[in-house]
């Protein structure tokens, strides 16, 4: 849901930066449970927060989502269908808030007797998305296909983390849990005593705006980073 709608962008962004770390918001104690991002929205900029220190999974928003959507050509008249697979902002471009990416769904097309698969999603804030605007989107606002703020790819390990080591732990949970949040792994470290551990993944989350999954965390922790 949309916290606070800004004028500025600058604003917005000051403001997303805090909410991890609940500067100056009492709504978002304590530090850490909730993530927060800025966005542009139709009236402004708009402040998005979501709560992640939940016993459900919350799977990291992604940056990116590729569908297919038709193609019905540029010109005037019945030029037919074609599908072509795009990659879109994973965020609704009239409000902000985060697409539909996870409720994707093959959607059958039958046309002059012939079968198109393209893709169909509802956004959680309920603006709908046409294909030909997805489509010009893509045109118009082409995106990076590796999205901005994951790690990245960790180098090929000599020895996978041992069982009963924090990286171990969150890896085994993160792997039972499909789309496990850092702020779960911390938790989970915190249960077993590992303190340290946990603090470290926290700074992290609250370097990277709420945005790191439990399986981040596990390489983060493995790759060194809790000297
Ligand atoms: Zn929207």
């Amino acid at each position: 849901m949309a916290a606070a709608l800004y004028p500025a962008r600058e604003s917005a962004t000051k403001a997303a930066v805090r909410v991890p770390s609940a500067q100056g918001f009492k709504a978002y104690e304590p530090a850490g449970e909730f993530e927060a991002y800025a966005a542009q929205h139709a009236n402004g900029w708009a402040l998005w927060v979501r709560w992640v220190a939940g016993d459900e999974p919350v799977p990291a928003l992604p940056e990116t989502m590729t569908v297919r959507v038709t193609n019905r050509g540029e010109g005037p008249g019945y030029s037919g269908v074609g599908i072509v697979t795009v990659t879109v902002a994973a965020r609704c471009p009239q409000c902000g808030g985060p697409r539909g990416w996870d409720t994707v769904k093959t959607s059958r097309i039958t046309e002059d007797g012939e079968h198109y698969y393209a893709d169909a999603w509802s956004n959680p804030c309920g603006h709908l998305d046409l294909y030909a605007d997805v489509l010009r989107e893509s045109r118009l606002r082409p995106v990076p296909t590796t999205a901005l703020l994951e790690l990245p790819a960790p180098v090929p390990e000599v020895e996978p983390p041992t069982p009963d080591s924090a990286a171990g732990l969150v890896l085994a949970a993160a792997k039972e849990r499909r789309g496990m949040h850092a702020a779960q792994a911390a938790n989970l470290l915190v249960e077993h005593g590992m303190t340290d551990e946990a603090e470290l993944i926290r700074t992290e989350m609250r370097a990277r705006r709420g945005h790191l999954s439990a399986k981040a965390a596990a390489h983060l922790l493995h790759s060194g980073g809790a000297q």
